[in-house]
């Protein structure tokens, strides 16, 4: 009988569980609006009962690998404390791994869900490929995930991969972080959206305004299908998100030096508008980008690509976390 594993991705607003066999087979998929307004606790207690329905639930498929869960945030590996996290408001230094596994009974592994998001574009998605890749998760923030020879990259502590903090204004806007001008306020949707807003409040942009005024969600897909339509302020937000994300990513490529880049998260669906600058940066600014695309035969080259998975990236990411912790302790014996 094949292993399985339970994975989750606790977001500000969605809470998604899936059992996963080793294969990467999604088995089942649960997911909840995470009502993060109700408490820690309750979220906690909805996390851990959806966790306990599935293991219930497949308890003959076959030996439960461990759960695996991806939270937003930094954490502090080794305590298992969430230090901070902007999108789950009240969680600062509380030790969430200790308080799901009191709940569970068992042991748990806790991973940030940009790392985990690239840990599964790695196993299943556009990085199935290489040993090796950093990811950039642009969403209500950027994230960002390192995987090294096959494993995670954590750092000292657990903390590394925060791609989204890199400055591409040094006297920018002011971030969550405590810094200003990272990335996360220019190429997030949150960010996408606060630019329209702001060249709709300076006039600079009717058709915008118009959508804005029809659309009370107004999100960056609004903002990207005017871009495709050749609208100019809203073809100019995607330039200037792809500018900087060039920027960032030839800062990656000088330091890293690896074989892939992959960015995903919902504003990568934005693809088409905002790659071809981000590509021109690249070029312009990475002369380790130049030297290994410089020949189109060479073996050795710097990929830069879409995600693959959408959204389910940290949830595979998360449920592969127990499955290798295991396989690792099986080669240490
Ligand atoms: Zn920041």
């Amino acid at each position: 009988m094949s292993r399985y594993s339970i994975g989750v991705d606790l977001g500000g607003t969605n809470l998604r569980v899936a059992a996963v066999d080793e294969s990467g087979q999604l088995i089942e998929k649960i997911s909840t609006n995470t009502q993060v307004t109700h408490g820690r606790g309750a979220v906690l207690d909805e996390m851990c009962r959806i966790i306990q329905t599935l293991a219930t639930r497949f308890n003959t498929r076959g030996p439960l690998a461990g759960v695996g869960i991806g939270v937003p945030g930094i954490i502090d590996m080794e305590s298992g404390m969430l230090r901070e996290s902007p999108n789950l408001p009240g969680w600062a230094n509380y030790p969430v791994q200790q308080e799901i596994e009191r709940r569970l009974g068992t042991s748990i592994t806790l991973e940030n869900d940009a790392n985990a998001a690239a840990f599964g574009e790695h196993w299943l998605g556009a990085g199935q490929t290489v040993d090796s890749l950093c990811m950039l998760t642009l969403g209500t923030g950027v994230g960002g995930g390192i995987v090294l020879d096959n494993q995670i990259w954590h750092g000292m502590t657990g903390m590394a991969g925060e791609a989204g903090h890199i400055n591409v204004e040094p006297d920018g806007h002011p971030c969550g972080c405590g810094s200003h001008g990272c990335i996360e306020q220019y190429a997030s949707a949150t960010a996408i959206k606060r630019i329209a807003k702001e060249a709709i409040d300076a006039d600079h942009a009717p058709l915008l305004a118009r959508a804005q005024h029809s659309d009370p969600e107004f999100s960056a897909k609004v903002i990207y299908n005017l871009a495709v339509q050749g609208d100019e302020p809203a073809r100019k937000i995607f330039e200037d998100v792809g500018r900087r994300l060039g920027i960032v990513v030839a800062g990656l490529v000088n330091l890293l030096n690896l074989p892939m880049y992959v960015i995903g998260g919902g504003v990568s669906s934005s693809w088409d508008a905002f790659a071809p600058a981000m590509l021109r940066e690249l070029k312009a600014r990475s002369f380790v980008f130049a030297a290994t695309n410089s020949d189109e035969h060479a073996k050795h080259k710097t990929i830069i690509t879409r995600a693959l998975l959408g959204t389910d990236a940290g949830l595979f990411g998360a449920a592969r976390l127990p499955l290798v912790s295991i396989a690792r302790e099986a080669v240490r014996r």
